[in-house]
């Protein structure tokens, strides 16, 4: 396999430019779970409390996305 090749698999697994695993893991919530988690933020609650509010309820997140989003240094804030 060439070079070309190679470069046109490793774009394939590419996430789209603004990707952000926050905003993937919101979007995938329900409304009543998106609305409890704008909330949650409002009410200042730490991003600690809040993941593992989340993995309890089986939704996937990490520490880092999240902190990337609220810093407003993930991708998705970077249009
Ligand atoms: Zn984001």
């Amino acid at each position: 396999m060439g070079l070309a090749d190679k470069l046109e698999e490793a774009n394939k697994n590419n996430k789209p430019k603004n990707w952000c695993a926050y905003k993937y893991m919101y979007d995938n919530l329900t409304p009543e779970n998106q609305k409890a988690l704008d909330e949650a933020w409002v009410r200042g609650l730490s991003a600690n409390v809040i993941l593992s509010a989340l993995r309890s309820e089986g939704i996937k997140s990490s520490n880092e996305a999240i902190r990337a989003h609220r810093k407003g240094v993930c991708k998705c804030l970077k249009k």
